[in-house]
């Protein structure tokens, strides 16, 4: 995979695969741009070597023409945020579309409408992609929130570029932090696991067992574990169907000296709600009618040692229901720890969901080495998954 660092652009067009799937409201107005901004070093790149760019992205999951879910709308925010003015055409293929971008001069930017538009998105249509790949000298792919998905614009589309297909730079980041972590990583290695099931995260557990030293299984999945384990977990969140998973990975973790934390003790409520009652317990001693809700203090104390002294983290998950305030103190203990960890010199990496979400919302999203953009492609990652985005980039 070629990254554009080293690419000068001037002259060509390059066609651009963004991820500008933002969040609207009600009114069609723009509620993050973070992803577009996440683009933006990628097509300021372009622009400053004296290319154009056509960008193209989905927005929302349209199975047809959706005016709702038009580009048209948010162009502003894009223009806005990019600091630049942006063409628009009212569709992604087509004659309009070839006009528009045979007539894109240098430093100019055109955006091409919503690709879920079209079926054959999704499909990976061949010819589709072809005509898209027309329009353009070269293929950059800067979405790594898609980079899971086998789709026209993000994986059929690079067969027709041979050597002018390149990785954008935040795709580019996102690989390197994972190589970072899972091949590159300074040991000790540290995963901290949270969320509340452990059946979507087994495959991770599975895969990063022979690279990490050390795993923290916090939140809500640990009590598959505790009880597996023989412990009493009340009314806490289980998966009585994993017991015997749980403790297969514990076996196995023994048996390649991974060394494995659980909440030692766990502040529990009589309901899922910040006002109920709250009462501590060892996490494997809870009683009846109460459920473990967020790490408690002697945990936290534990999870906190291993974090100091790791030299490579990776977070995936909250330890608790950080959503409710009254159960946000571990996950928040957890993030100052990780921003402690880091810059005292460790390399840390969170991603994947909620824990990505959680970091932003304690604003500690500057104080990480790298927060991932992509959840289902950076937990695929994880889970050891050649993702097609990249691997089309590859070949
Ligand atoms: P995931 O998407 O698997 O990372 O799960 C994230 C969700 O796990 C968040 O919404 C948390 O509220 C939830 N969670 C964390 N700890 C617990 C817990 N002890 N009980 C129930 N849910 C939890």
């Amino acid at each position: 995979m070629i990254s554009i660092e080293k690419q000068n652009f001037e002259q060509l067009k390059a066609i651009i695969r963004v991820d500008f799937n933002v969040p609207l409201g009600a009114n069609n107005q723009v509620l993050d741009s973070s992803r577009i901004e996440g683009a933006k070093p990628t097509i300021m790149k372009v622009l400053n070597d004296g290319g154009s760019c056509i960008l193209m992205s989905h927005l929302g999951r349209p199975k047809k023409k959706d005016k709702a879910l038009s580009f048209k709308h948010i162009v502003p925010e894009i223009e806005k945020t990019l600091n630049l003015k942006v063409k628009f055409v009212e569709d992604a293929i087509g004659d309009k579309t070839k006009e528009a971008a045979k007539a894109l001069r240098p430093r100019e930017v055109l955006l091409l409408e919503n690709l879920r538009f079209y079926p054959e998105e999704i499909k990976g249509d061949k010819e589709f992609a072809r005509k898209l790949a027309s329009y353009a000298d070269c293929y950059i792919n800067d979405a790594f929130g898609t980079a899971h998905r086998a789709h026209a614009s993000t994986t059929t589309i690079a067969a027709f570029f041979k050597k002018k297909k390149f990785s954008g730079l935040l795709l580019y980041n996102e690989v390197n932090a994972i190589k970072n972590v899972l091949q590159k990583g300074e040991k000790p290695i540290l995963a901290i696991l949270g969320g509340a099931k452990i059946s979507s995260k087994i495959t991770i557990i599975e895969n990063i067992m022979d690279k990490v030293d050390e795993i923290i299984i916090g939140g809500g999945m640990a009590f598959t574990f505790i009880k597996a384990l023989g412990g009493s977990i009340g009314d806490s969140i289980v998966e009585g169907d994993k017991l015997n998973i749980a403790l297969s990975i514990m076996e196995k973790a023994k048996k390649k000296r991974v060394k494995i934390y659980l909440p030692v003790d766990s502040l529990c409520s009589d309901q899922f709600s910040n006002t109920g009652k709250k009462k501590l317990f060892e996490t494997n001693k809870i009683p009846k009618k109460w459920q473990g809700l967020d790490s408690g203090p002697k945990s936290i104390e534990i999870f906190n040692k291993a974090i100091m002294s790791a030299k490579t983290i990776l977070w995936n998950g909250p330890v608790g229901v950080f959503e409710l305030e009254s159960f946000s103190k571990g996950t928040i203990a957890i993030g100052n720890s990780v921003a402690k960890s880091t810059t005292r010199g460790a390399f840390s990496l969170v991603g994947g969901g909620d824990s990505a979400a959680a970091v932003r919302k304690f604003n500690l999203q500057n104080k990480m080495s790298y927060v991932s953009t992509g959840g289902g492609a950076m937990l695929e990652s994880l889970e050891g998954k050649i993702l097609p985005g990249i691997e089309a980039l590859s070949n």
